[in-house]
């Protein structure tokens, strides 16, 4: 949608521009400028840095003071810089301004232009808050269920085959990305429901949902796939990074005071995605791990292919007897 939003522009500006969206990610204090789609005057096609991308390679909020700026007031600001005119255009969702929109042309541009591309905008924001409505969960705002599948296919289509894996594993590693699928499930979450009643219960799925959110990093795929199941896909060099990532989260959740219900816990399972994986059988493997965690005390991460290597879980699934056949 933000390379439409581009493109639409640049075609209805009358005064040749440069059109680009930043977005602005990362944790609170750390946070930097992701470039959502930029077109230049001399594109034909709209670029945009990597959802993917390492956090520490893109520029710190502070890096562009008037953007930083246009952002924190909400408020149109306009620069003459050098032989160029930019304007800055603040991105706000209903909850928080999330970007800006940034135009650089030649001369000024007119109050006409300036109409014209905050009307657009009004249009994108109400756009931004159907999709939301459809691919979000309504309590927690993270993704639900329905998106998962085609995000899930997307990582599967980048991995490499298991033929040319095995020719060259090692070199394979180096350039190829590792995906890991992650389920999170409350501990004891009826107890609490039990106790303290449906809308406390609630709460306590908002705010383990915002810890997610400042436990994961920004382009982590977060979702609620329903009741207190939580599913995390992320993009990780090893299996240590990612037990690591879900271990931060298990200590986090741990150590946090809920109002009234004071401490939770969390089991947890992951998995790595294989070329060829299918969603249902990768979500399968973690949730057997969330299964072998909560019989051996709960509170804990389990890696399926750990689980295996040790000899406490055995690696058929219901999925992979039907292929059997
Ligand atoms: P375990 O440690 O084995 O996971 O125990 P548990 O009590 O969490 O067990 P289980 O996962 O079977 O129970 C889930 C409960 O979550 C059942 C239901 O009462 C509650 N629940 C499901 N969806 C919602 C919701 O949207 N809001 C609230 N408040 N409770 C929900
Ligand atoms: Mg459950
Ligand atoms: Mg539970």
């Amino acid at each position: 949608m933000d390379v439409t939003l581009v493109t639409a522009l640049r075609d209805l500006l009358e005064t040749p521009a440069s059109v680009a969206i930043y977005r602005c990610v990362g944790e609170p204090g750390q946070q930097r400028w992701l470039t959502r789609a930029r077109l230049r005057v001399e594109d034909t096609v709209a670029t945009a840095d990597s959802l993917w991308v390492d956090p520490d390679t893109l520029p710190r909020l502070d890096d562009v003071p008037r953007r930083l700026q246009s952002l924190k007031e909400r408020a149109v600001i306009q620069d003459r810089e050098g032989s160029q005119w930019v304007t800055y255009f603040p991105l706000a969702t209903e909850r928080d301004v999330i970007g800006v929109l940034e135009l650089h042309t030649a001369s000024r541009p007119r109050p006409a232009s300036q109409r014209l591309v905050t009307s657009v905008l009004r249009i994108y924001h109400n756009f931004q808050g159907l999709l939301d409505y459809s691919e979000r969960d309504t309590l927690t705002g993270l993704l639900n269920r329905k998106t998962f599948d085609e995000s899930f296919l997307k990582a599967v289509s980048e991995l490499p085959l298991r033929a040319s894996a095995a020719q060259d594993e090692r070199r394979q590693a180096e350039v190829h990305p590792r995906y890991w699928l992650g389920v999170l499930d409350i501990d004891h979450f009826k107890s609490i429901n039990d106790r303290f009643g449906h809308l406390i219960g609630d709460e306590v799925l908002l705010l383990l949902s915002r810890l997610m959110r400042s436990t994961f990093r920004f382009n982590d795929l977060l979702y609620r796939f329903g009741g207190e199941e939580f599913v995390v896909l992320m993009r990780c060099e090893n299996e240590e990074d990612a037990a690591q990532a879900f271990e931060r989260f298990r200590h986090n959740t741990e150590h946090y005071a809920f109002p009234q219900v004071g401490r939770i816990t969390v089991s947890i399972g992951f998995t790595q995605i294989r070329a060829g994986d299918s969603p249902a059988g990768a979500f399968e493997r973690a949730d057997k791990a969330v299964y072998h965690a909560k019989g051996a005390g709960r509170n804990q991460v389990q890696s399926h292919a750990t689980l295996i290597a040790q000899g406490q879980m055995s690696e058929a699934t219901h999925l992979s007897d039907v292929e059997l056949f």
